[in-house]
């Protein structure tokens, strides 16, 4: 059985098996590159979803990073629907800047709404 372990200290027999995969040597082996997403090293490995160098070193970090990437990510470059401003929204489901927006843009839809009442009974 192939574990993270064994891949991990087997990094130099992997790498060859890669090459020689490469060179149409073992064209049927499943060892491929990957970029560790928690270090940024490459990798060889046969384990199809990996992802990270070693688990124990890089998989948690890595999560964590991810996670932290989304969640800045979310909280980033919104433009509010009110001003058109951009803000950084104190919660992730917020898409008006303050509160004034927010207030300008229902008292907009109400006014709209009352005006395509009255151009429906005219
Ligand atoms: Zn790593
Ligand atoms: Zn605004």
């Amino acid at each position: 059985m192939w574990n993270c372990d064994w891949e991990y200290e087997n990094q130099e027999t992997l790498r060859q098996w890669y090459e020689e995969k490469l060179a149409g040597i073992r064209p049927n082996s499943i060892v491929r590159k990957i970029i560790c997403k928690g270090c940024g090293r490459d990798f060889y490995t046969l384990i199809e979803t990996k992802k990270y160098c070693y688990y124990g070193l890089c998989g948690n970090r890595g999560y964590q990073k991810d996670l932290k990437q989304r969640r800045l990510e979310k909280r980033q470059n919104r433009v509010c629907k009110g001003c058109g401003k951009v803000f950084t929204p104190k919660r992730s489901d917020a898409v008006y800047c303050c509160n004034a927006c927010r207030q300008r843009a229902y008292r907009q839809s109400v006014t709209d709404k009352a005006s395509d009442q009255i151009e429906h009974l005219q």
